[in-house]
């Protein structure tokens, strides 16, 4: 009997059920030998009257060790932590990887887009340690440790050395914060020339690095820094592209790994049946691919490799979501890649 591998599924909640639900069609027309394992976190977990990070969703994804996830409504001022940070933490997946590249029948002002973006995802001011000091006086803490430093940065190296990447540049601000981002940056090095000075790299204050992303964002490859920087180069390099509906990511750890978007749950288009469900296609195609090489399974390559070629032919038969400036609303964008399954 061929294995089935297990993982988890957290549809999150705002569009994450919908676009869960056409991942999931389009996964099993296209044969991935994945059964998925549904547990809830954040709203939908409130609403099922648990905890808003259930200890049964933690513990399904350190016995499964692969999870695929929507995206989870994070309240802004008082109301939960953030369900996201903490399932990062919890988990000590500590790094974020999303790739961004155009994509084919997707225009936009550049062509050749192809960059990966490295986020550390544990600490940094989203570490989570506030404090009123006194009323009308807050701080945040911006927590830097040579441990978790060195371990994206070896995790950038390793990778880029791995796929080839051409460069890789780290965003920092250790002109004005000189011992934190100072900590980040001494680490790179460190492991650069302990380990891969063949890459090129080299170091690029954050506030030049976005001007320069966007008059020329093919002058970078793989971009690597700490977490609030990655949290927003995510969504200006997801513009680059065709917006946050394209955008995949991965959260790794040792044991543990979370595929997921980079978009939110963008309430404002929730319930309306319009969201673009390929940047959750495209972690999924992730996921598969993680698990044909830590699995060695042939099949998960081959299923990610139908699935995405399907989906670049979709969009270049101009099959696209409202997003995208087409017209299709979720389910029939599902249907499109669904017929193109080799
Ligand atoms: P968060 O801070 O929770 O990560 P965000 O800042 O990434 O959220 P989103 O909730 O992703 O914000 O939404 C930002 C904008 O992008 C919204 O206008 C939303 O409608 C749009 N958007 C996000 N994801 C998609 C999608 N999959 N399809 C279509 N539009 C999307």
């Amino acid at each position: 009997m061929p294995t089935i591998h297990q993982a988890v599924l957290i549809p999150g909640d705002g569009i994450g059920p919908a676009v869960s639900a056409a991942v999931l069609k389009i996964l099993k027309a296209a044969n991935a030998p994945v059964a998925f394992h549904e547990h809830h976190a954040g709203i939908a977990a409130l609403e099922a009257g648990g905890e808003v990070l259930p200890q049964s969703t933690i513990d399904a994804v350190r016995e499964h060790h692969v999870a695929l996830k929507g995206p989870c409504t994070t309240p802004v001022g008082k109301g939960f932590t953030s369900v996201n940070v903490q399932l990062r933490k919890k988990l000590d997946l500590y790094a974020a990887i999303r790739p961004v590249r155009s994509l084919p029948g997707v225009p936009t002002r550049y062509e050749d887009v192809d960059l990966v973006i490295f986020r550390e995802n544990t600490e940094g001011l989203y570490a989570g340690v506030e404090n009123e000091i006194t009323s009308g006086v807050v701080t945040s803490l911006k927590i830097a440790t040579r441990t978790a430093c060195t371990r994206i940065a070896e995790q950038a190296f390793k990778y880029a050395k791995k796929r080839g990447r051409k460069k890789v540049t780290v965003f920092h601000k250790a002109n004005i914060l000189k011992l934190s981002d100072g900590l980040f940056l001494d680490c790179v090095k460190e492991v650069h020339e302990s380990e891969f000075s063949e890459i090129p790299y080299e170091t690029q204050i954050i506030d030049a690095g976005c001007m320069k992303l966007v008059q020329d964002p093919t002058q970078f490859d793989l971009l690597l820094m700490e977490n609030l920087y990655g949290d927003v180069i995510s969504d200006l390099t997801a513009g680059l592209v065709g917006g946050l509906g394209v955008v995949p990511g991965s959260n790794i750890g040792v044991e543990d790994s979370i595929f997921e978007a980079v978009h939110g749950s963008a309430p404002d288009i929730a319930g309306q049946g319009i969201a673009n469900p390929l940047a959750l296609l495209m972690s999924g195609v992730m996921m598969l691919n993680h698990l044909a090489e830590t699995r060695k399974d042939d099949r998960c390559l081959k299923a990610a490799n139908a699935i995405k070629n399907a989906y670049n032919q979709a969009l270049q038969d101009n099959q696209k979501t409202r997003d995208l400036g087409g017209t299709l609303g979720t389910d029939a964008f599902a249907d499109a890649v669904i017929e193109r399954l080799a």
